[in-house]
């Protein structure tokens, strides 16, 4: 089996999109789950996946797995679920009286995309001091630019795609080398056959790192925090257009996609986070348009 690697992460790994396997995604505005213990909850409950809810009243604190979730004044939330989350999760809510609510959370499996390869992982050989040096730098600046909260109302928009194009990697795509996996593909791969196609914030939000200079591995990096611990990344461009602390609004164009970093190709790779969980953004912005 031939795959084109036209348009790929080569450090994160990424796989073509096979033909004949059409992965198939529910719409993004998602379906309303139970209310029975007083939370309304509507999005998709599955791996990679993500919930916007409404805390039942009287409600003073709510916790996913005993990790305090903040509340908007109007006891709205959003919390999330990292590709390999689950089965179950839980959901509680202290209310001003004392009592606590709960709602169990169970969290679908997806059949993610594995391809078993009959060749050891190639042995990594230690990388030159000066990149070590240059990567911890630049892992620093990823970890402390996520750290920021820029109180974007960006988490209660449903995300748009930044830009049309063909999907040349999926999220959660993996391979394995005789038994021993290879790391999964962090987020989608968007390739419009051409480096320079601009592209939009998928949702508002605040620019939290624009690298003047490429990174290693991501190249010229772009990140816009959407509040409540969500957020987007975007690798590879060859021109950022917006800068550190600037307002973004959805829709908005903030840069052109590009093959800088470590790219086999022109293409968009577009991650997205909630906290630690790693999402899979069409399960946030539905099919491509
Ligand atoms: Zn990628």
């Amino acid at each position: 089996m031939t795959l084109s690697i036209a348009g790929r992460c080569l450090a994160l790994l990424a796989l073509a999109a096979l033909p004949g396997i059409a992965a198939s995604y529910p719409a993004a505005s998602g379906d309303a789950v139970q209310g029975a213990t007083g939370f309304e909850l509507v999005g998709q409950q599955t791996q990679g996946g993500w919930l916007r809810g409404t805390a039942p009243a009287g409600a003073g604190e709510v916790r996913l797995g005993g990790v305090s979730v903040p509340l908007d004044a109007e006891r709205r939330f959003f919390i999330a679920f990292d590709r390999d989350a689950g089965p179950d999760g839980l959901l509680e809510a202290t209310l001003t009286d004392g009592r606590t609510v709960t709602t169990k959370l169970a969290i679908a499996p997806r059949a993610w995309q594995i391809e078993r390869i009959a060749v050891p992982l190639r042995p990594s050989a230690t990388p030159p001091a000066e990149f070590l040096r240059r990567r911890s730098a630049e892992v620093a600046r990823i970890a402390a630019a996520r750290a920021i909260d820029s109180h974007s109302e960006g988490w209660r928009q449903r995300l748009v795609w930044p830009v049309r194009g063909r999907i040349s990697g999926r999220f959660g795509s993996q391979r394995i080398y005789q038994g021993v996996p290879g790391s999964y593909h962090s987020g989608i791969d968007i390739s419009t056959g051409q480096s320079g196609t601009p592209f939009v914030a998928p949702a508002d939000g605040v620019v939290i790192l624009a690298a003047e200079s490429p990174f290693t591995l991501e190249g010229n990096l772009l990140m816009i925090d959407h509040g409540m611990g969500l957020n987007s990344a975007f690798l590879h461009c060859s021109q950022l257009l917006v800068k550190a602390g600037d307002v973004v609004r959805q829709g908005q164009v903030i840069g052109r996609i590009g093959m800088t970093g470590r790219a086999s190709g022109p293409h968009l790779h577009w991650s997205i986070k909630w906290r630690d969980a790693r999402l899979d953004p069409p399960l946030l912005a539905g099919a491509m348009p």
